[in-house]
């Protein structure tokens, strides 16, 4: 049984996010998304809203995946996790070169494990959280690149005055 490991900041989850992790479990027995705290990256959410996020999406979409946080080194948090494999998401050439150098970083800092590159639809080959963030600060609709609970919980991180209906984009 193959276990694998697909980390990442997830700040918040995207249907990019999504696009992988389905890939990811219809290859492999046991998926975990592992969520870096990243402190460095100052995220918008707390790590354990990104869990709740990212939980809330497995259990409406039915995926079979588990959900953890870390905030060690990830080949250490993958062989404590007694995995192999890392699986990254690939969207387009600008990733390359940054997923390129932590593959071969990773490996020479553990020869054992292996990271598994996948792309998603092309169409969310330009999708990011940080857009998505860019635009829902600036109060624009996101429902077509995140789950609706997701674009609720920018809606509530960045308008919190606003009534609870409102926070729901039709
Ligand atoms: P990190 O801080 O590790 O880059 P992210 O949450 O931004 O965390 O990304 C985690 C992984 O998901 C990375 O491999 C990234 O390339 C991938 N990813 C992010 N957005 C997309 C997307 N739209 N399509 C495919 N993969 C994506």
């Amino acid at each position: 049984m193959k276990k694998v490991i697909y980390p990442g900041t997830f700040d918040p989850i995207t249907n990019g996010h999504i696009d992988i992790i389905q890939r990811a479990s219809r290859i492999f027995d046991d998926v975990t998304i592992a969520i870096a705290e990243s402190p460095i990256k100052n995220p918008l959410f707390s790590s354990s809203e990104r869990r709740t996020l990212v939980e809330s999406t497995l259990r409406q979409l039915k995926i079979n995946a588990k959900v953890t946080v870390f905030d060690s080194l990830l080949v250490e948090y993958v062989r404590q996790q007694k995995a192999s494999v890392i699986i990254r998401g690939l969207r387009a050439v600008s990733d390359f070169e940054f997923e390129f150098q932590m593959a071969l970083m990773n490996r020479k800092l553990d020869e054992n494990i292996e990271t598994v590159f996948l792309m998603p639809r092309d169409t969310y080959s330009y999708l990011s959280s940080s857009i998505i963030k860019q635009i829902a600060r600036l109060g624009g609709g996101v429902k077509a690149f995140v789950p609706a609970h997701v674009e609720t919980a920018l809606r509530t991180k960045f308008f919190p005055k606003l009534p609870t209906k409102a926070r729901v984009l039709k």
